[in-house]
């Protein structure tokens, strides 16, 4: 079987599928159809009558406007897409049905679309469990509760989590004080073979212990976000101190007990700040 013969076969599936208000399969063989044929302006018309995303439709319609701006029936999609963006989003999709009369496609009133309440161009499938909202798939993350929208979700994230910019600057200010000025007194232990760059590494440890503890006393916040503000806290902290102490003197080995001693720190934030 030839190529364009199949194709046929496939949008005449699409066009029988349309006609019985199977929009999904229909939708399907016209993305078959346009997969072959990208530039098929019949199959992208057809294609966007049964597309219920506002934005998917607009794209389709307007790529079969530069295909072919003058043909009737690519003007009157258009038309008819503006209609119904200008009508407020309630999009309706009546199956093309040529067999049925008119009087059945009456005693079916075609249900409105219901937008989401957060991407306003994307249908709502389901509702949030909390707030009855509409929701769309991009919106809906199972959860323990079922469905929730983002407000809900982040309601229900417990207060000690919910940390905003101004904890993420205490934090990351006191790490950055601490991870400065600890390492000073500790400099020396360097000079003490072996068993001194071990201790001027468990200088990291109390680094990261006192900046989450003290970090808690003042914010009451933990969480990911939080470790994290601390971190970086830390990282700057730690290469100011290089710098006040070595100057440009950096050594090889001295780096890499600073990139230790920080891992350290993360991992005592990362303990008290769960
Ligand atoms: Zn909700
Ligand atoms: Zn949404």
């Amino acid at each position: 079987m030839s190529d364009v013969s199949m194709i046929e076969l496939i949008r005449d599936a699409a066009d029988k599928a349309a006609a019985r208000g199977d929009t999904i399969a229909a939708r399907n063989y016209y993305r078959a159809v346009l997969a072959q044929q990208p530039h098929d302006v019949d199959a992208m018309l057809a294609l966007a009558q049964l597309i219920p995303v506002v934005s998917e439709r607009q794209r389709l319609i307007a790529q079969a406007q530069v295909l072919e701006p003058d043909n009737p029936a690519v003007v009157a999609a258009a038309a008819e897409n503006e209609k119904i963006i200008t009508q407020g989003l309630k999009i309706i999709i009546v199956p093309t049905n040529d067999t049925q009369s008119s009087d059945a496609l009456e005693a079916v009133p075609p249900k409105p679309l219901v937008m989401c309440a957060v991407h306003a161009t994307m249908e709502a499938t389901l509702r949030c469990t909390s707030c009855d909202r509409p929701m769309c798939v991009r919106c809906t993350i199972p959860n323990e509760v079922g469905q929730l929208c983002p407000t809900c979700r982040y309601k229900r994230i417990p207060e000690r989590y919910r940390s905003s910019l101004q904890h993420w600057v205490i934090a990351g200010g006191i790490s950055a004080v601490l991870a400065t000025i600890i390492p000073i007194p500790l400099v020396f232990l360097l000079s003490i073979p072996f068993i001194g760059p071990l201790l001027y590494l468990a200088g990291g440890m109390l680094i990261g212990s006192l900046s989450a503890q003290i970090t808690l006393k003042l914010t009451a916040k933990r969480g990911r976000t939080m470790i994290m503000a601390c971190g970086i806290g830390v990282g700057l902290g730690s290469l100011i101190a290089m710098i006040i102490l070595f100057g440009s003197n950096i050594s090889l080995m001295l780096l890499l007990l600073t990139v230790l001693s920080i891992a350290l720190a993360i991992r005592s934030l990362q303990q008290t700040l769960p």
